[in-house]
């Protein structure tokens, strides 16, 4: 759970209300070395914040983050240390995030260096984290600037500045949104490459749906700070169980491809994401929700099993109601 408190201005700060964004609320799940796990949803839902949680970049409100078991609340700690290193971020706009005064051999050797992976000769260890990412042969790109690289190539450094830990997990937050339709995949089955030869666990935060659909074995759709639907992603994208799934899957322009999506005029037609300083009351999703029960108004639908690897927290799904 993350809830950021929002900065009072005129006559509020009279008053002694607090008030807080509910970006991330009893947001729970788990990673697997060799998967994918999705993680989808519209701007705004809380999904990049779930991703800064687990990388450690600010504090929980409540919760743990466990890696092999082990909590990681102490922060500056041995445990945290190690957490740090096993688990990495890939940011979705590789130019912010690599050093434009830096060459592609900078940024390589100190996450070798900060990390204890540089051994003992680092020409080959930066030769083989470039190979790694198929920018080939090593020799052409390790020299280069940021501003030389073209945006795929650019992420694909990031990429292997983030396996410059060896990590265990990666976490991608869209990592291909800010790419050209035309090298999305490239990236997308790089990654997917990784964590086959790797064994890396990945977390990959979109707003599209249908790549989720493609390039992960697991899907959880997040709607205004919660997890609202989840399972193996086959079930999850063709058979869609929540009415904001099946409303997400509608609004998707074109599910063969790998594409941003954009809300349809239909989807503008039942409103947008709620506010998460007050959010409505009992199911998040019940001003837009087609199939608004009294109940849904009033009390929070919990996870409903749908299948042996699916869920949904939606009361359609409460077998016990009458
Ligand atoms: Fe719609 Fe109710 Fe299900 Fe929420 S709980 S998605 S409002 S049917
Ligand atoms: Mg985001």
């Amino acid at each position: 759970t993350k809830h950021f408190p929002v900065r009072k201005r005129g006559r509020e700060l009279l008053s002694n209300v607090v008030r807080k964004v509910r970006a991330v609320d009893d947001v729970s799940l788990t990673l697997r070395r060799g998967r994918v796990t999705a993680l989808v949803g519209e701007s705004g839902s809380g999904k990049s914040t779930v991703a800064r949680l687990l990388a450690q970049l600010y504090p929980r409100t409540a919760g743990d983050v466990r890696l092999h078991g082990e909590s990681t609340t102490v922060r500056g700690g041995r445990r945290f240390r190690a957490y740090c290193r096993q688990v990495q971020m890939i940011f979705q706009d590789p130019f912010a995030s690599l050093n434009p005064v830096h060459t592609v051999r900078y940024h390589l050797t100190r996450a070798l260096r900060i990390h204890g992976n540089a051994g003992d000769d680092l020409e080959k260890a930066l030769a083989d984290l470039l190979t790694r990412v198929q920018l080939t042969p090593p020799e052409r790109y390790v020299d280069k600037f940021p501003h030389e690289l073209s945006g795929g190539q650019r992420q694909r450094v990031a990429i292997a500045r983030a396996l410059g830990a060896d990590p265990e997990v990666l976490l991608a937050d869209e990592p291909v949104s800010m790419l050209d339709v035309s090298i999305r995949l490239g990236v997308l089955n790089l990654l997917r490459d990784l964590k086959e030869r790797l064994h890396l666990a990945i977390l990959y935060i979109t707003h599209d749906i249908a790549s989720a659909r493609y390039f992960a074995d697991e899907t959880l759709v997040m709607y205004a700070g919660r997890v609202v639907e989840g399972g193996d992603s086959e079930t999850v994208t063709q058979r869609p169980a929540h009415p904001y799934t099946q409303l997400l899957i509608e609004s998707a322009p074109d599910p063969d491809q790998i594409a941003g999506y954009r809300l349809s005029e239909k989807d503008r037609g039942t409103g947008e994401p709620p506010s998460l300083i007050n959010p409505p009351a009992g199911c998040r999703f019940h001003p837009r929700c087609p199939h608004v029960m009294d109940r849904c108004r009033t009390e929070l639908p919990p996870r409903f099993d749908i299948g042996a690897d699916h869920f949904a927290a939606c009361w359609l799904y409460d077998r016990a109601a009458p």
